[in-house]
């Protein structure tokens, strides 16, 4: 690695991953730190390994290679990945834009769908976004679409960033992938590069105009500029082989993603003491939750099969109270994640003591510690029930708060959620209809590990807004009160987004690297 570059980017999902191509492209010297490591298809957990699953949990010394990082926190259980392309890795795929009526509260002026749409279709270049085909079949396609008709709510197909056709080269990247080929395995890494991932889109075309990318590198601290102009350095620890060091650049780009920005800022809050009082603010779980309606028998509901095909394929609405139902899946036998959502009941004997004790932990004031590998049981593979798997999603108040803790300085999340009840009585209510239109039993969920709310669409800590009173970052990103210093990931999000967000999130962040380039500094 070099000492200095032209910009530094921390992370690279979304955010970092789109920010990194748009500035490489344009000839900038670009180096990319990433905290976990680079995975190819064969790095993926195998389905004869799944009883493996605890190998899955990231964490900073025991498991680096990890892919999933898990945090308790006092009132919310937050699921990302890490690892060059970030939740990319692991997500369903899902690509929708947010209805118009969303940015008409709690957004920066110059944010409309309007503005967006131009940014959401550039992202389509690298993402192709395409339903599934109607050729092979698939029987969750089938089911969910007569639990609709049943629901009177008919299901619409999703968008997903899934390569549906022969083995080609992508043509954004080159990078050779294969068509899905329906194994359901999108949430714990594609063997054969059928999604259309951030690593194998943007950051490999970022590579390939010269940028470097840097796995097992976490960055730790920032310090600004010592004058105008100047280099803002950061530092990391390398969680691979070689040293710790630093690293210099005039602009640096923070996309480590709604936590991984919210906790590096808060933690740097003394180096940059005129950052705004809004850091931590505007937390939002965008509104997940999930429900399992077991056993349906009304016609044409049963045997889903969900463990066949991409995770995600399609979705009911409700457009009055702001809530989607998607449909889920599982890869077969795949016990380890289901176990994470049902949470400690589910586990026996010295794990539940341990992550009970993880709890005490988290409730004194020792948050942000990630699960890790000791803590999941290995288990066998249990016979799938026949069942209906409902993600959903809706737009809470994105009240909840990020800080350090007292006295030990850790990262934490504090959510009363008092004042989104009302998003997740109609998540419950429009479940529950639709498990009864399929005549299913209906577990509805909203808990993670030791009975928290759980998400894996966390959004905020970072919001942008018009002015430096309400916001950390203005509508393109730029950090209030320090020039050269930008984020761009899902932390400047300021409310709920109600459906799948890393569309809105990737549209953002080709909009802001276009003003970056655009102004770049002579
Ligand atoms: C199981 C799952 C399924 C999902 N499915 C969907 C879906 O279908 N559709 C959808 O729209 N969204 C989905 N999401 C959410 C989506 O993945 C996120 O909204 C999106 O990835 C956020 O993008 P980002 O750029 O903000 O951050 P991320 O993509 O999380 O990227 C942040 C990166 O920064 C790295 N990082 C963090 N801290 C540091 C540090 N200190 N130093 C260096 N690197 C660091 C992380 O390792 C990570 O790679 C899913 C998420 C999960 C977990
Ligand atoms: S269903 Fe299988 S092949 Fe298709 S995208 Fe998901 S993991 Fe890849």
């Amino acid at each position: 690695m070099e000492r200095a570059y032209d910009v530094v980017v921390v992370g690279s999902g979304f955010g970092g991953g789109i920010t990194a191509c748009r500035l490489a492209e344009a000839g900038k010297r670009v180096c990319v730190l990433e905290r976990g490591k680079r995975f190819t298809g064969k790095d993926f957990l195998k389905v004869e390994d799944l009883d493996d699953a605890p190998k899955l949990l990231w964490h900073h010394v025991f498991n680096p290679g990890g892919l999933y990082d898990i945090r308790m926190m006092r009132h919310v259980t937050v699921v990302t990945a890490a690892g060059v392309g970030g939740g990319s890795l692991v997500y369903a795929s899902v690509q929708l834009r947010a209805p118009a009526d969303l940015f008409e509260r709690g957004w920066p002026e110059a944010i409309t769908r309007t503005e967006l749409d131009p940014w959401y279709d550039r992202t389509e270049e690298a993402l192709e976004p395409r339903t599934t085909p109607p050729d092979p079949p698939l029987d969750k396609v089938r089911a969910f679409a007569a639990t609709g008709e049943h629901a009177h709510h008919p299901a619409n197909l999703l968008p997903l960033a899934v390569h549906f056709g022969e083995k080609r080269k992508h043509p954004f990247s080159q990078v050779e992938q294969e068509g899905c080929q329906n194994l359901g395995r999108c949430d714990i890494g594609c063997p054969v590069n059928a999604m259309n991932r951030v690593d194998i889109t943007y950051v490999a075309r970022a590579e390939s105009y010269g940028a470097e990318v840097h796995p097992l590198h976490m960055v730790t601290t920032i310090d600004p500029p010592e004058r105008e102009g100047g280099n803002w350095r950061v530092a990391y620890s390398n969680l691979g082989e070689g040293d710790d060091g630093t690293v210099e650049a005039p602009i640096l780009v923070l996309a480590a993603g709604t936590l991984g920005t919210s906790r590096l800022l808060l933690q740097n809050r003394k180096r940059l003491p005129e950052l705004s009082p809004a850091l931590g603010t505007c937390f939002s779980g965008n509104g997940d939750a999930l429900g399992i309606a077991l056993d349906p028998q009304a016609e044409g509901t049963r045997n889903a099969d969900n463990g066949h095909g991409p995770v995600m394929t399609s979705k009911l609405d409700f457009p009055d109270r702001h809530v989607i139902i998607a449909d889920g899946g599982l890869p077969p036998g795949f016990e380890g994640i289901l176990e994470i959502s049902r949470g400690i009941k589910f586990l026996t004997g010295w794990r539940r003591l341990l992550l009970r004790m993880q709890r005490l932990l988290v409730l004194f004031g020792l948050s942000d510690r990630p699960l890790r590998p000791r803590h999941l049981p290995r288990r066998k593979r249990e016979p799938d029930r026949d069942a209906l798997i409902f993600l959903m999603m809706g737009r809470d108040a994105a009240d909840g708060r990020m800080r350090l803790t007292w006295p030990f300085n850790r990262f934490d999340i504090r959510w009363d959620m008092a004042a989104s009840k009302r998003t997740f009585d109609d998540l419950e209510r429009s479940a529950k209809e639709v498990a009864k239109a399929a005549n299913a039993d209906l577990h509805y969920a909203l808990d993670g590990p030791l009975g928290t709310y759980a998400t894996s669409h966390p959004l905020g800590g970072c919001p942008m807004a018009d002015d430096p009173e309400h916001g950390v970052v203005d509508d393109l990103g730029r950090v209030y009160n320090y020039p050269g210093l930008y984020v761009l990931d899902g932390s400047i999000v300021p409310t709920a987004i109600g459906v799948n967000p890393s569309k809105t999130i990737a549209a953002l962040a080709e909009r802001g690297a276009a003003s970056l380039v655009a102004g770049f500094p002579p």
